[in-house]
């Protein structure tokens, strides 16, 4: 769901209350001035002067007073998981995030990133973007200033090893989870005596799920651990960590490039069947099964494109 803040002034705010005063609906929250209801959207007027715009024609409705700054949009923009301290992105905040989980070649890769509120600024003159938005090539390009500028973990969970512990009955929730523990706990080390206001976790479980996961570990990091999801947006950490894990990622699909002779296909696709199958029929089945995430369905599918091409 979309959700879109504008912070108006008295004057707008009038403006607002006139346009939707048909569609005025009674709202008995605390700082509520106004609230409205239309078929896909619901605004509320806060004593702030914030006004909030909420539901599928929340940009539309919203584009009627103010445009709202690039942050405000992405903040509110469907991200499900914890409310944070309104100053957040201005914090010392440990972030992290994970890369290749929906990758069939390739690893499974976690970094964790601390940076201070005194090095938002040098992070971001560095390059740190929504990572969403960054090229491959330009995180290859940043990546080795920012490992040296911020303390950090990366940790690459190479496919032999995934296969193993995903055949143990793993699922990649849990070793997500006990990766992102692992990175976090490093990174705290590292940084000791100094702690973080927070530390942000990029949701990909709820706050239950990923513990009920970790239930097994003997060290837990719970301590001002929050969630949400697109946190890189959240803070310039979480961007880094992002960043960084894709760094990781590359790397180890660039040792595996040179191992089958040509760059291996990203993602899950049919294009990734096939280059599966040939890489089957060149160097059989323990050389795919160490470079791939063995139990995607991917697996059966290049088993098949093979058989099929035998019939040929
Ligand atoms: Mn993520």
């Amino acid at each position: 769901m979309t959700n879109i803040v504008l912070q108006l002034s008295k004057e707008e705010i009038n403006k607002v209350q006139s346009y939707y005063a048909s569609d005025r609906i009674e709202r008995n929250a605390p700082g509520v001035v106004f609230a409205a209801k239309l078929v896909d959207t619901a605004i509320t007027v806060y004593k702030s002067g914030k006004v909030m715009f909420q539901g599928a024609g929340a940009l539309r409705e919203s584009g009627r007073f103010g445009v709202a700054d690039e942050a405000t949009v992405k903040k509110g923009n469907g991200a499900k998981g914890d409310t944070l301290p309104e100053n957040f992105s201005t914090l010392s905040v440990i972030g992290s995030d994970e890369t290749g989980t929906g990758d069939y070649f390739g690893p499974v890769t976690v970094a964790a990133v601390y940076v201070p509120a005194n090095q938002i600024a040098l992070v971001e003159e560095l390059g740190v973007k929504d990572s969403k938005q960054l090229t491959d090539d330009y995180m290859r390009k940043i990546a080795p200033d920012l490992m040296k500028a911020c303390v950090h973990s990366i940790l690459t969970l190479r496919n032999d090893k995934y296969n193993t512990i995903q055949a143990k009955g793993y699922s990649q929730g849990k070793i997500k989870a006990m990766m992102h523990n692992q990175a976090l706990k490093n990174v705290l080390t590292k940084m000791t005596p100094e702690k973080p206001a927070y530390i942000l976790i990029d949701q990909f479980a709820e706050r239950n799920t990923y513990y009920n996961y970790l239930q097994n570990e003997k060290e837990l990091v719970r301590e001002n651990v929050l969630f949400s999801t697109k946190a890189e947006n959240l803070h310039v950490a979480v961007a880094t960590a992002s960043i960084l894990a894709r760094y990781a990622f590359l790397k180890e699909m660039d040792r595996l490039a040179d191992i089958i002779g040509f760059p291996l296909q990203k993602g899950a696709s049919g294009k990734v069947d096939e280059m599966a199958a040939r890489i089957l029929a060149k160097h059989g089945e323990t050389t795919l099964k160490s470079i791939s995430k063995w139990h995607f369905a991917n697996t059966e599918k290049a088993k098949t494109l093979l058989r099929k091409k035998a019939q040929d």
